[in-house]
């Protein structure tokens, strides 16, 4: 079987393009997930032409709308050109069907950026990296993971599966949605649901009984939703027993 394609942070393959010329080399990706995924290195900060090394940036303002800007020269703003950038990204990154991003990176963090006051303070609230937003938005089904929470070992095999699932999606949608194909890709992924939520495994399963006759497309859009919002879910170790 060929290996999936999944987009990744470049400093997190050992490449040495952070601020100080340095890398996060993540050993759990290139060791471990390199085995099944194929990866597709983006280093935003590098594409917009920041050189290596470089002055670092950080997030400023309003955390749900921060501005990247460098750290000692507030004037010195790189928002526009990383939300540009991450456009100019978004047509080739098509076919990839996962994205594992860096922590605390004002270009690539996800869920837990430091975003900074005016006199320097941290805000209470944190945001998220100003391209890896842009990725997200664009693409808000697709699986994406920082690496340091890939050390999980839940949070890994929750990953892989969601990009195991989403790349099968693909090959269904590719060759052409059919109530069928989607009621077995439904019976393949039955348990790992009950795992999750029992509650929407069955809203999915009575979605497909319903309907056989609607409109195949949005059936297929409406059911992936909720399958991929309920797979993202971290699985518990202790699932909810089923009788
Ligand atoms: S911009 Fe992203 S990929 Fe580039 S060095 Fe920073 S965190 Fe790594």
């Amino acid at each position: 079987m060929s290996k999936i394609s999944v987009a990744i942070s470049s400093c997190l393959l050992g490449e040495e393009v952070r601020f100080n010329g340095g890398h996060k080399h993540s050993l759990v990706c290139t060791k471990e997930l390199a085995k099944y995924f194929q990866f597709k290195s983006v280093c935003p900060e590098v594409g917009i032409g920041l050189g290596v090394p470089r002055k670092p940036i950080q997030l400023i303002g309003d955390p749900k709308q921060p501005r990247a800007v460098q750290v000692d020269n507030p004037n010195f703003d790189v928002t526009e050109k990383l939300k540009t950038y991450g456009q100019r990204t978004l047509p080739h990154l098509q076919d990839i069907c996962g994205y594992i991003f860096i922590k605390g990176s004002p270009s690539c963090g996800v869920f837990r950026v430091k975003v900074y006051r005016e006199n320097g303070m941290p805000n209470e609230n944190p945001g998220s990296g100003i391209f890896s937003s842009v990725i997200i938005d664009n693409y808000p089904l697709l699986p994406v993971e920082e690496a340091g929470r890939l050390s999980d070992p839940v949070l890994k095999e929750n990953f892989v599966n969601r990009v195991f699932a989403y790349h099968d999606w693909q090959q269904l949608a590719k060759e052409g949605l059919k109530i069928n194909k989607i009621l077995d890709f439904h019976s393949r992924y039955k348990y790992s649901l009950m795992t999750l939520d029992c509650e929407s495994c069955v809203k999915l399963g009575l979605m497909l009984a319903n309907g056989d006759g609607a409109d195949i497309e949005k059936l297929g859009s409406k059911y992936f939703t909720l399958f991929m919002h309920t797979l993202t879910r971290e699985a518990t170790r202790h699932p909810t027993p089923m009788y």
